[in-house]
C-alpha cells in the first residue's frame, strides 16, 4: 500500500473522506468511537496487584515481617497464642492497604493534572476554526498550525507558508527542517519527507494546514513510544533525602539493636526475651512511614495547587519555589489581563482620541487592521492573538465588515510576526494589486519606510515627519498604550519583502493590568523577592504600566533590552541588579537575564509564552508557562503551568511551595520525635530490666496514633507571616540547626514525661499499670504533640489551635480509638491493665505539661538556633 506522503491531498481527501472545510461533528464522533482518541496508549500499566505488591518491597516492612516471624517462632517454643504476631501481620497488611489507596489516589490526581496540561491544537471542522485537545484528533481532520504548536498526529500538508518543524524527538535532527506541500513520488525516509507533519514535533516557524492521516499508536511517534512510555518513578531532592535518612536511621537502628542483644545476654538475659526486645524496638525506632507520607505531602501539594491554578510539572519544582528569589515575567497576558482595545489612532497627521465614528480617509489603515491579521471567529468569539483580535474588534464596532474584507482580498503571501522582526507581512490582492501589508513595533516598520501617506498622497519621509510620528508614539505609549505601526506598499510580484514601504499610521491600545497585581507586587517585595517585568513592547509603555502596579517607582530602573548587548556576560551580572524593567526584549535578552541572575546565585522564575521563550523558560529554576496564551512547546518545557496565565499566580506558587514545604517539616519533626523518644524509653527500660513498651503497642503508636496526623498535618494552612519571614535558600539543609533543636528539646520532654509516668505507676501502683501509663502518656503526647507541629516557631495555643479541620477530626478518630483500646477487651491483646480514673487523670496532666513546655520553648529554641 501506498505510503501518505506520496499520495496527492485530492487522494487523501476521497480515501479519507474528508475536504478542505473539514469533517462534520457526526462523522468526528464516528471515527473517535472507531478509531479511538489520540492518545499513546502505554502498553504495560502497572496492575493494581503488582502496585499492593510493592508496598511490601521495603527494608523496614521486611523487617517487620521477620519480627513477626520471629514473635511466631517465639510463641511456638513458648507454646503461647498467636495473637502478637498476627497483630503485626494485620497492622503490617493494615498500612500496606492505607499506603496503596493512598497512592492510588495520587496518581488519579497527577492523571487528571495530567489531562489539564494536554497539549490544544486549532481544528477546522464544519469550515468553523476551533481549539480542542489533541486527544479528540481524528483521521481526515483539517488541523490549523502556526509555530509553537505541537503538532498532535501524522498529517500531510495542504497549505503552508515559511513552514519550519523541530522534529527533533523524531529524527534527532536538532535544527528545524523546511515543510512544504509538494507531492513527493519515490520512497523517502522518514527526515526528508517533507510534506508531512509528524506527531510529537512542534511547529517552529511559519503556519500550516494539514489534513490527518494517522493518528494515536499508528503515529511514527507511536511505533517508537513503546520505549517511551516506561513511565519512571522521578524523586525529588527532598524525596532521595528523606530516603537517606530513613535508611541511615534505619541502619543506626539496627546497630543499637545489635548492641543491645550483647548487652541483653551478657547481663544473662534469655535468649527469646532479647530477641523479642529486638523486635519491640525494631518496631519503635525505625521510621517506616517517612517516605511514604513526604510522598503522599506532595501530591496533595500538587493538586492543592492545581486548585489555585498552578499547575505543576515537575514535582521537584514545589522545594524550589519556596525559595524563589528574582520573577521575571512577561508584561502582556501575565501582568496585563491581555485585553486588548483600540484607544486612539494616529492617520493622516490628524490624532484621534476620541473614536466613536468613522476616521475619514482611513481605508488603507482598514485593509492592514483586517488583512495583515491571523484572527479568526467562532460561535465561542474571537481565536488569535490578543493585538489583532483588537483591531477586528475595532472594525466591527465601527460598522465594517471584516470578514468581507477578507473575502473580497485574498491572501498570496505573508511573513508570520516573530518576536525579534516585531513584524508581520502580508501580501492580498486589493483591487486587482497586489499589496504587501505590514504592522510591527515603530521602530520595525519605520526603519523599512521611506515615504508615507497622508490622504491617498504618497510623500517623501523626512527628519520632521519622523520626528512627529515618534512623537505621538511618545505621547501614546506615556498613556501605558501599547503602539503598534502600519505601513504598506504595492507590489509586482507574489514575494514579500519588508522594505521600501509607506508608512500609514499608528494604533494605541490599552491593555490594563490584571486585577490586584499591585498587590502581589507589593507582596513580593516584602518577601524579597524582586519582580522583573519583560516585554517586547516599547520602554514608555512598559514604564508607565511598571509604575502604575508598583515594579519601579523610577525611570532609570528601566532599560532597553538592546542596550544588554553592550555588556559582557560577566558585567551583565552586576548590570542586571539596577533594573527591574526590560522593554523591547528579544528571546536571547531573556536568557541572558536569566543566567545572569543564576550567576549571582539566585533562583529565577522566568515566564513565556512564545516559541522562542523555550530556552529560557528551560534554563530558569523555575521555568513557568502559560495555560491559556502560551505555546504548546513552551508549555512542554516548563515546571510549572499556569491556567489563569496571571503573574498573581505565580505568588501564590511562591507561597504554596513555602507552605509545602515548611507542612513538610512540621510532619518529619513530629514523626522523629516519636521514633526517637519510643527508642529511648525501650532502651532506658532495658537498662533497667523492663519491658515497658510491647511490639503491638509500639505498632499502634507509629502506624495509627503517629500516621494519621501527619498526613492531617500536610493540611495545615500557610502562616500569616510566611511571606516575609523566610530564611531559606536554595542551599539550605533540611535538617537545618532549628529543626535537629527542636526535635531534641520535644524528645527530651516526651521522653522525661513518659518515664514520669511509669515511675509513678510503678512506685504507687504495680508494673502494668506503669506500662499502661507509659503507654497512655505516649499516645496522648503524641497527639497534643500534633498539635504543636502545626508551627514549629510560634505558638498555637491561641485561636488557630484547632484551625486544621482534618487534624481535628482526625484527632477525635485517635481519641476514640485510644479510648476503645484501654476501655473495651481489645484491651487484652494490647496487653494493658485497665486504669483507674486518677491514673488516668495523672498522666493526662503529664502530656499536657509537654505541650506546655513544647510551647513554651518555641521562642527560646528559634532564638538560639538558626534556620538555614
Ligand atoms: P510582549 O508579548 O512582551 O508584549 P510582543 O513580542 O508580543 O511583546 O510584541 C512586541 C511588539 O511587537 C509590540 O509592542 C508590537 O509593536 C509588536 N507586535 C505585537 N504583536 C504583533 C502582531 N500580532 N503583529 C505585528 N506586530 C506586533
Ligand atoms: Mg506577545
Amino acid at each position: 500500500m501506498k505510503e501518505e506522503y506520496l499520495k496527492t491531498i485530492e487522494e487523501l481527501y476521497s480515501e479519507l473522506d474528508s475536504s478542505n472545510i473539514g469533517l462534520t461533528d457526526e462523522e468526528v464522533n464516528n471515527r473517535l468511537n472507531t478509531n479511538g482518541k489520540n492518545v499513546l496508549i502505554s502498553n504495560k500499566k502497572e496492575s493494581k496487584i503488582l502496585k499492593f505488591l510493592k508496598q511490601f518491597n521495603d527494608l523496614m516492612i521486611i523487617i517487620l515481617l521477620i519480627a513477626a516471624a520471629f514473635s511466631f517462632a517465639v510463641s511456638l517454643v513458648n507454646n503461647e497464642s498467636f495473637t502478637d504476631s498476627i497483630i503485626i501481620v494485620a497492622i503490617v497488611i493494615l498500612n500496606a492497604i492505607m499506603a496503596f489507596l493512598q497512592e492510588v489516589k495520587a496518581d488519579k490526581s497527577i492523571e487528571a493534572l495530567n489531562k489539564m496540561a494536554t497539549p490544544q491544537v486549532k481544528v477546522k471542522r464544519n469550515d468553523v476554526i476551533k481549539k480542542i485537545n489533541i486527544e479528540d484528533i481524528v483521521i481526515g481532520d483539517i488541523i490549523v498550525l502556526e509555530s509553537g504548536d505541537y503538532i498532535p498526529a501524522d498529517a500531510r500538508i495542504i497549505t503552508y507558508s515559511h513552514l519550519k518543524c523541530d522534529e527533533s524527538s523524531l529524527t534527532g535532527e536538532s535544527l528545524p527542517v523546511d515543510k512544504n506541500n509538494d507531492n513527493i513520488t519515490d520512497n523517502t525516509p522518514l527526515s526528508e519527507r517533507t510534506n508531512m507533519l509528524y506527531a510529537g514535533c512542534t511547529v517552529s516557524y511559519g503556519n500550516a494546514t494539514a489534513i490527518v492521516v494517522k493518528t494515536g499508536m499508528n503515529t511514527e511517534l507511536g511505533k517508537i513510544a513503546k520505549d517511551l512510555l516506561q513511565t519512571k518513578k522521578i524523586e525529588t531532592p527532598l524525596q532521595i533525602k528523606i530516603e537517606q535518612i530513613s535508611k541511615f536511621l534505619t541502619a543506626i537502628i539496627i546497630l543499637i539493636i545489635i548492641v543491645m542483644f550483647v548487652i541483653g545476654l551478657v547481663r544473662g538475659m534469655e535468649i527469646l526475651e532479647v530477641i523479642m526486645l529486638a523486635i519491640a524496638l525494631a518496631v519503635a525506632a525505625i521510621p517506616e512511614g517517612l517516605p511514604t507520607v513526604i510522598t503522599i505531602v506532595l501530591s496533595l501539594g500538587i493538586s492543592q495547587m492545581a486548585k489555585k491554578n498552578a499547575i505543576i510539572r515537575k514535582i521537584s519544582s514545589i522545594e524550589t519555589l519556596g525559595t524563589t528569589n528574582i520573577i521575571c515575567s512577561d508584561k502582556t497576558g501575565t501582568i496585563t489581563q491581555n485585553q486588548m482595545t483600540v484607544k486612539a489612532i494616529y492617520l493622516n497627521n490628524n490624532l484621534y482620541e476620541k473614536l466613536d465614528k468613522k476616521i475619514k480617509n482611513s481605508d488603507l489603515l482598514n485593509y492592514v487592521f483586517a488583512l495583515c491579521n491571523d484572527v479568526s471567529e467562532n460561535e465561542e468569539g474571537f481565536l488569535g492573538d490578543p493585538t489583532e483580535i483588537a483591531l477586528v474588534k475595532y472594525l466591527k464596532e465601527m460598522g465594517y465588515k471584516p470578514n468581507k474584507l477578507i473575502e473580497n482580498c485574498p491572501r498570496i503571501n505573508d511573513i508570520p510576526f516573530d518576536s525579534e522582526r516585531k513584524l508581520m507581512s502580508t501580501l492580498n490582492m486589493i483591487n486587482n494589486k497586489k499589496i504587501v501589508l505590514v504592522k510591527g513595533s515603530l521602530e520595525s516598520v519605520l526603519k523599512n519606510c521611506n515615504s508615507y501617506i497622508v490622504d491617498d498622497v504618497t510623500l517623501e519621509l523626512n527628519d520632521n515627519v519622523i520626528n512627529e510620528i515618534k512623537e505621538k508614539e511618545k505621547y501614546l505609549s506615556d498613556k501605558a498604550l501599547r503602539v503598534i505601526a502600519f505601513a504598506y506598499k504595492i507590489n509586482d510580484n507574489d514575494n514579500i519583502s519588508e522594505d521600501n514601504l509607506s508608512f500609514v499610521g499608528l494604533v494605541g491600545m490599552i491593555d490594563p493590568p490584571r486585577e490586584n497585581v499591585d498587590y502581589a507586587i507589593a507582596m513580593c517585595k516584602k518577601a524579597h523577592i524582586k519582580p522583573i517585568m519583560i516585554t517586547g513592547d516599547n520602554l514608555n509603555t512598559a514604564k508607565a504600566i511598571a509604575k502604575e502596579i508598583g515594579i519601579i517607582s523610577n525611570d532609570d530602573e528601566a532599560v532597553l533590552g538592546e542596550e544588554l548587548d553592550k555588556y559582557s556576560d560577566e558585567e551583565l551580572m552586576e548590570v542586571v541588579k539596577k533594573y527591574s524593567v526590560y522593554a523591547r526584549v528579544t528571546p536571547n535578552h531573556k536568557q541572558r537575564i536569566v543566567t545572569a541572575w543564576q550567576e549571582n546565585k539566585k533562583v529565577v522564575a522566568m515566564t513565556g509564552d512564545g516559541v522562542n521563550d523555550a530556552p529560557a523558560i528551560k534554563m530558569a529554576h523555575i521555568g513557568i508557562g502559560m495555560g491559556i496564551n502560551g505555546t504548546e512547546v513552551t508549555k512542554n518545557v516548563s515546571d510549572m503551568v499556569l491556567a489563569d496565565d496571571c503573574f498573581n499566580t505565580i505568588v501564590t506558587a511562591v507561597e504554596e511551595g513555602r507552605r509545602i514545604y515548611d507542612n513538610i517539616r512540621n510532619v518529619i519533626v513530629y514523626l522523629l520525635t516519636g521514633n526517637i523518644t519510643e527508642i529511648i524509653i525501650v532502651f532506658i527500660g532495658m537498662l533497667f530490666g523492663f519491658e515497658i513498651f510491647l511490639p503491638i503497642q509500639l505498632l499502634y503508636i507509629n502506624f495509627i496514633t503517629d500516621s494519621i496526623p501527619a498526613i492531617a498535618l500536610s493540611f495545615e494552612k500557610a502562616t500569616d507571616n510566611i511571606m516575609e519571614n523566610n530564611s531559606r535558600d536554595i542551599n539550605s539543609p533540611f535538617f537545618t540547626k532549628f529543626i535537629l533543636g527542636r526535635i531534641f528539646t520535644s524528645t527530651v520532654f516526651k521522653s522525661l514525661a513518659i518515664l514520669i509516668s511509669f515511675a509513678y505507676g510503678y512506685a504507687y501502683f504495680n508494673l502494668n499499670v506503669a506500662c499502661t501509663m507509659a503507654f497512655l502518656c505516649l499516645g496522648l503526647s503524641e497527639i497534643l504533640f500534633s498539635f504543636s507541629c502545626k508551627n514549629l516557631k510560634e505558638s498555637i495555643l491561641n485561636k488557630n489551635i484547632f484551625s486544621n479541620k482534618v487534624l481535628n477530626l482526625s484527632i477525635i478518630i485517635l481519641i476514640i480509638a485510644q479510648a476503645l483500646i484501654l476501655f473495651t477487651p481489645l484491651r487484652n491483646i494490647f496487653k494493658l491493665e485497665l486504669l483507674n480514673a486518677t491514673q488516668i487523670f495523672i498522666t493526662t496532666i503529664i502530656a499536657i505539661t509537654v505541650l506546655l513546655l513544647n510551647e513554651l520553648s518555641k521562642s527560646l529554641i528559634k532564638k538560639i538556633f538558626k534556620d538555614n
